[in-house]
């Protein structure tokens, strides 16, 4: 099987990688199963309550002066920083907060989220990325960059972005990959969009970055990258990256972490789902009783669906960051040229109702101990596709198309059969079971070892996107 998926895609874009068969870093790569497709479960009928209607004129009343926390607080004192300051904003805001705002401060907070002060990936961390699963998959992105920046016509110097780098692997992977193509690694600049301190640090390290200017201690700074001598430079957002270049911008996994704004059908019609604190201090679910500022985002999305398409669902979730990032993204193309490589888990449609938790590489509840688990949501690709389009008249947008495909055309076949030539037979295990996360569908048929850790194929539930500047045709490979 494994043999037939091998030769069952032929390659465009191979003959990069096609002199290169060396193996760097095969320990990065486990073989737990990825995760289950079962959805977590939020019993409606009995977690959401619905919120009185306000009465029109309200009083308001100064009340900051009423927190005044004794020893005797009846705050549970095992909250964590982060629970109490969740509760901290409810109480004081006098009202339940978005579930966007929730996510945002679970996954974000510049103190307490959960990326910002450690290492969430791999096997010992809490779930894991296909960067993590295999060298190939940095590689195969390079190889897809590389002909974009041929298509581009071998600009003499490029912005290499990417959004969420995580560990850093996947732009570790793509330099080694590239690194007999002194052409495309010299023109490079590459700018590394994280808002972490702690995994900035990390990409730092995995790009084995010597620092330009000695006397300063933070990170944030210039440096160069001795995989390949590329300056590298980080970002806390994609506006901060130089604007003036040709831009080629990678974003893996990146989408799917910006917050949504969840709403469902009610008699009244769509009510945002909100996050409040119940007497005895635990977060739960209610409806707002009134439209919030971000139906506007809502009324925006279902203009670009067909009718029956929302006609369908009782929930739906609107992601206004992920709109306003593609439209700054797609100005930016526009007007500088290059592309964005978008690849992620999601819908080419109005997603309904897909955020989800997960600690320690198991689902849980979105609401338990907030900033100890992830909190991901699908990824509304059509939504992409139309903020992009109406960003600029000069970019194009390709795709989806599923990872297995785009991995495939790109030759990721022939760099594992290349691989495998020179491995010992660890990392050809290794490399197998690498291989099938990557491109597979469903669980691994030739895996021996034991049931719980099959490997499961993420390569029909990732799919790839990519928005490009007319002028570069259409990108390898989205024909
Ligand atoms: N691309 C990596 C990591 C994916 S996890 C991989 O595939 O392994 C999401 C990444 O985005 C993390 O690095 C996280 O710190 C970063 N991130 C999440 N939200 C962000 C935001 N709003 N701004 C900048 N970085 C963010």
């Amino acid at each position: 099987m494994l043999r037939k998926l091998l030769f069952q895609q032929t390659p465009k874009a191979y003959r990069f990688l096609s002199t290169q068969s060396t193996l760097p870093s095969l320990n990065k790569c486990s073989v737990f199963s990825y995760c289950s497709s079962s959805q977590p479960e939020i019993p409606l009928s009995n977690s959401i309550e619905q919120l009185q209607d306000q009465p029109k004129s309200t009083i308001s009343i100064d009340r900051s002066g009423l927190y005044n926390p004794s020893e005797h607080s009846h705050e549970p004192s095992s909250d964590s920083e982060l629970v109490k300051h969740l509760k901290g904003i409810i109480k004081f805001r006098g009202g339940p907060i978005s579930v966007a705002e929730y996510m945002e401060e679970v996954l974000t907070n510049p103190k307490a989220g959960f990326y910002i002060n450690r290492d969430v990936f791999g096997a010992e961390g809490d779930f894991i990325t296909s960067p993590e699963v295999s060298q190939m998959f940095g590689e195969m992105v390079g190889v897809w960059a590389m002909c974009l920046w041929e298509q581009m016509g071998q600009p003499k110097r490029v912005n290499l972005v990417e959004l969420g780098p995580g560990r850093g692997t996947l732009m570790a992977d793509l330099l080694h990959g590239a690194s007999k193509f002194k052409n495309f690694t010299e023109s490079l600049h590459i700018h590394m969009v994280e808002c972490s301190p702690a995994l900035q640090k990390l990409q730092h390290r995995s790009l084995k970055c010597v620092d330009e200017d000695s006397t300063s201690e933070d990170v944030d700074k210039r440096s160069r990258s001795t995989l390949s001598g590329t300056p590298v430079s980080w970002h806390a957002t994609l506006e901060q990256v130089p604007t003036g270049l040709p831009t080629i911008i990678i974003a893996h996994e990146f989408y799917d972490a910006l917050p949504v704004h969840q709403f469902q059908r009610g008699f009244r019609g769509w009510c945002e789902k909100m996050i409040d604190v119940t007497d005895d201090s635990l977060f739960h679910f209610v409806l707002s009783p009134q439209p919030t500022p971000a139906t506007l985002y809502l009324m925006k999305r279902c203009k670009w669906a067909v009718p029956e398409e929302v006609e369908k669902l009782n929930q739906i979730e609107v992601c206004p960051k992920a709109m306003d990032l593609t439209y700054t993204l797609a100005k930016r193309i526009g007007v500088d040229g290059g592309g964005a490589l978008i690849i992620d888990y999601g819908l080419n449609g109005v997603v309904s109702d897909s955020l989800q938790a997960i600690r320690k590489h198991k689902f849980v509840n979105i609401l338990d101990n907030p900033g100890s688990a992830d909190l991901s949501a699908y990824v509304d690709f059509a939504s992409i596709k139309h903020s992009a389009e109406e960003a600029s008249d000069d970019v194009s947008v390709h795709g989806p198309i599923t990872q297995s495909q785009f991995l495939g055309s790109l030759g990721i076949n022939f760099r594992v059969e290349a691989l495998l030539q020179n491995s010992t037979d660890e990392q050809a295990e290794s490399l197998r079971s690498g291989y099938w996360r990557l491109v597979g569908d469903g669980e691994a048929p030739f895996w021996e070892g034991p049931e719980e850790q099959v490997p499961i194929g993420m390569g029909t539930r990732y799919t790839a996107m990519a928005i490009v500047n007319k002028k570069q045709g259409i990108p390898i490979p989205f024909e």
